[in-house]
């Protein structure tokens, strides 16, 4: 039996539909970021695919489809923004005999809209479930749908196949823990993963990256945890038993982390680079509903204090912001220049955008304000798909390509890297005393 797994990225890794962003993403080509990596969640499910069955692994950014190569089972799965490419792949493959399998975010989310596509629908976490997919495939009676009934336990989840991997990607990624305890309105992990927050063994990550190793050279680490570091001795344990291993990683968190400056140091000297922060707005009146007990808004009055720590122990940071909440102005759009500006971070700038799956999606679908005319290809963070109080989707885009337009310019990143050698030089300065 032949599996292709097929991850359905854009050609282009940040991609937008609307002439705003295209034009500054046009002159700015050579400062924006690459989010170039294989798909984790791809190679984890493969991994749970019987050794005697083959298996190909098709990366949209590094290899083109052969409709006309033979397979049994093609899997799917992405984000809602390619769902759309997902299902003319599905329906090519389908046409020509091929069993479709899809999995993923969207698919978890909107199972009866991806049923109408493939034949079976993975919903929720695989690890328990797409064994017995294939099982029952095996045996001619898949199913039409398959549900994950509890959050598996990651810490049996197998090594990842980074051995299918075959082009060269500018990152690998690996996972440390599932879930997210704050679950803001706008993010789709608490939805799939729930609140409660998992981890894997220490061991077993530190297993994952020297798998890694042994197959890639080198290779820049992204710990795609939604938030890694929030259980505090598991990120104490596990960030002491990297240093051995000297690799170079960023991860993703939020701002909490910048008060732990003894954590910050070890992160350091583990070879922690960058640290990927959803700060989202600087004015807390804005965000003051996104979560409950108003957790995102309460962390704004500390965000300056938070990259300052983490840059003076050598590391980058890299926010996410969000412009589009309901109060949102144009004051509030210069408030996050100036932030990123006054402190010399990079950052990605995105237009709010109603995932489904997530609260924000229902209370946007309720009150009317989602555009029909804008199909699952838009919600690429960068169009706007929504209407708002004080901006038409035009003037929205407008406002967030002004934004990628100042920061990524040769005069700002000149600033990211006069407080890197600051940092360097402060760090060495640690190290030789
Ligand atoms: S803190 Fe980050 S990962 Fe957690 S729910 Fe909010 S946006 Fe999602």
């Amino acid at each position: 039996m032949k599996i292709g797994f097929i991850e359905p990225v854009y050609k282009d890794s940040l991609t937008a539909f609307n002439r705003h962003i295209k034009a500054v993403f046009k002159k700015r080509r050579k400062y924006l970021p690459v989010w170039n990596n294989p798909d984790l969640g791809i190679l984890t499910v493969a991994a749970l695919v019987p050794g005697n069955l083959q298996i190909k692994y098709i990366h949209l950014l590094m290899d083109e489809i052969d409709y006309s190569e033979r397979f049994d089972i093609i899997a799917l799965g992405g984000m809602t923004g390619r769902a759309d490419d997902i299902y003319s792949i599905a329906q090519r493959f389908k046409q020509k005999g091929n069993y479709i399998v899809m999995g993923g975010i969207h698919a978890s989310v909107l199972p009866d809209e991806a049923k109408e596509y493939v034949d079976t629908v993975i919903v929720g976490e695989a690890e328990e479930i797409f064994p017995r997919f294939i099982e029952d495939y095996s045996n001619n009676r898949p199913k039409p749908y398959y549900y994950s009934k509890r959050e598996v336990d990651i810490s049996k989840s197998p090594i990842p196949r980074f051995d299918l991997i075959e082009a060269k990607y500018q990152n690998y990624p690996i996972q440390t823990t599932r879930g997210c305890p704050h679950n803001c309105n706008f993010c789709s992990t608490t939805r799939i993963y729930g609140k409660k927050y998992r981890h894997k063994q220490v061991e077993q990550v530190i297993e994952e990256i020297k798998f890694l190793k042994s197959l890639k050279a080198n290779p820049f680490i992204i710990f795609v945890d939604d938030n890694m570091f929030v259980n505090k001795s598991f990120s104490y344990d596990l960030i002491e038993k990297l240093i051995p291993l000297d690799i170079k990683w960023q991860a993703l968190t939020d701002a909490s982390i910048g008060k732990d400056k003894e954590l910050l140091n070890l992160m350091h000297k583990a070879g922690c680079k960058e640290l990927f922060i959803g700060f989202e707005s600087m004015t807390p009146g804005n965000i003051f509903n996104i979560n409950e007990f108003h957790w995102k808004s309460r962390q704004v009055k500390n965000y300056q204090a938070a990259v300052k720590n983490i840059q003076d122990n050598g590391m980058r940071v890299f926010g996410a912001f969000i412009l589009g909440f309901d109060k949102d102005t144009k004051e509030d759009f210069r408030s996050i220049e100036d932030f990123v500006i006054k402190n010399k971070i990079l950052g990605q700038f995105a237009i709010l955008t109603p995932l489904p799956g997530t609260e924000l999606y229902d209370e946007f679908k309720k009150s009317g304000r989602i555009l029909k005319n804008k199909s699952w290809k838009y919600y690429t963070f960068l169009d706007c798909v929504i209407t708002h109080p004080n901006f038409t989707a035009d003037k929205l885009e407008k406002e967030v390509s002004e934004l990628w337009r100042v920061t990524y310019s040769q005069e700002h990143f000149a600033r990211v890297l006069s407080r890197l050698i600051e940092a360097y030089k402060k760090t060495h300065q640690k190290i030789d005393q």
